[in-house]
């Protein structure tokens, strides 16, 4: 490590649930989990993410945060040099100085995370040694937390499981006969939050708390009478630290389209003893608003066939929600990872011929997808610009990331993201 931060650009039971899903290990085309960085600096607005990695690492963020300029970043980059790869200068020593820096500069950071990267990892720099000496050097003011977002362990939205997972021990603690508590776990855009937050005391829930919070200090507490709802499907490592500190999963759809909405809110009210005609009269007025607003893209949208190669673990919700709302046809369903249990509501609700596969193969998977000619194809940034030039729609998976696409607000947004390529094309076509 030069010591220098390198302050980016950017300063700134039916369904599918007992079908056969085809596994596949091979190449991949898919971000590493670095890329969660993007949207997570937004969300937690106290927090800052060094990343200790390469000039690959820093360009990757950097072009993936595209041109967003902010005066105060909320990340950076640690550059690990040639020196520390041949094991010359003492790395810890170098981190600690470049963190000592960066904290009596930014008086503004309560939450610094250390993230691992693949140079990290291959040098074998204990991160989590760094965090526990540094958090105890500067407590109480700043938490030093670390995870990895190598490419070598985790797809790109596993670096926000990682992420929020490595929140969890450091959650307020609820006590045993503290009443009844909600959390709903994975980022959300504000927006989404706030109308989440709106719909849920509404229907009755009256102490929700959201992982993770916009501020160090507003993390919820957890405890024995904690339930959680996930709102993203890829929080695996999350769950089971929060089941850890006794919290109990509620098992839903993920709040993709109306349907999946609806049904994630019933779960939650059905944990707390609410019926499902308190959420239907709460829900009735946006879910409405909701399904009208689908047709327009209903028209795009029915009868045309979908590919997904897997990228985000977001692909079977959405695939529901395409094909029950919108009447798509999916050909293959590809998704990095399948958590079946966290899934079995999703599955359930997956027409039953639906392909699922996980894992990847990109070569073979190619040659399926070429052979299937759908009309549209949900990929990486990777594979859309040769698949474009062989004729085929492509929508970029990661975009469904960055976009606000759950709750009944962001249901048509959600559809049109799919829609306008589809329209585009044809308009090239005519
Ligand atoms: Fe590349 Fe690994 Fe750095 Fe990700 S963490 S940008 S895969 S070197």
């Amino acid at each position: 490590m030069n010591g220098a931060v390198i302050e980016l650009q950017a300063a700134a039971a039916e369904g599918c649930t007992t079908a056969p899903v085809h596994r596949e290990r091979g190449q991949r085309e898919v971000f590493c989990g670095l890329t969660g960085i993007v949207w997570l600096h937004r969300k937690i607005q106290d927090a800052f993410f060094l990343v200790v990695g390469s000039r690959t690492c820093a360009h990757l963020i950097q072009s993936a945060a595209g041109v967003m300029i902010f005066a105060e970043p909320r990340f950076a980059t640690a550059i690990i040099d040639e020196r520390d790869l041949a094991g010359l200068a003492d790395a810890q020593d170098e981190l600690d100085r470049v963190v000592t820096r960066l904290l009596q500069r930014r008086k503004d950071i309560r939450t610094l995370f250390l993230v691992g990267s693949c140079p990290s990892e291959v040098i074998k720099l204990d991160l989590s040694r760094a965090a526990l000496r540094l958090s105890q050097r500067f407590a109480p003011q700043v938490r030093v937390l670390n995870y990895s977002g190598s490419g070598i362990e985790t797809t790109f939205t596993q670096g926000e499981d990682a992420c929020l997972a490595s929140l969890v021990p450091g959650l307020p603690a609820q006590n045993g006969d503290a009443p009844p508590s909600l959390i709903v776990a994975g980022a959300l855009a504000d927006v989404v939050e706030d109308q989440f937050a709106r719909l849920l005391a509404q229907i009755g829930i009256e102490r929700v708390g959201f992982l993770p919070a916009r501020r160090s200090d507003a993390m919820p507490a957890v405890g024995p009478n904690t339930r959680f709802l996930l709102a993203q499907p890829f929080l695996a490592d999350t769950a089971r630290a929060l089941e850890g500190r006794g919290a109990r999963r509620i098992g839903a759809p993920f709040p993709l389209g109306v349907e999946g909405t609806t049904r994630w809110l019933e779960a939650a009210a059905a944990a707390f003893g609410i019926d499902p005609a308190t959420v239907a009269s709460v829900t009735a007025a946006a879910r409405a608003r909701a399904t009208a607003a689908l047709q327009r893209q209903r028209g795009v949208l029915e009868g045309k066939s979908i590919f997904f190669f897997p990228d985000s673990q977001l692909e079977p919700p959405l695939a529901r929600f395409l094909s029950r709302e919108l009447g798509m046809r999916l050909t293959e369903v590809g998704t990095p990872y399948l958590h079946r249990e966290h899934l079995a509501e999703e599955l359930a609700l997956l027409p039953s011929e639906a392909w699922l596969s996980e894992g990847q193969h990109v070569e073979r998977q190619l040659d399926r997808c070429r052979a299937a000619q759908p009309d549209i194809v949900v990929c990486g940034l990777g594979l859309a610009n040769p698949l474009e030039a062989q004729g085929l729609t492509t929508k970029w998976a990661i975009e469904l990331v960055f976009t606000p696409i759950q709750g009944y607000e962001q249901a048509a947004d959600l559809a049109e993201l799919f829609a306008r390529p589809l329209r585009r094309r044809a308009l090239l076509a005519a």
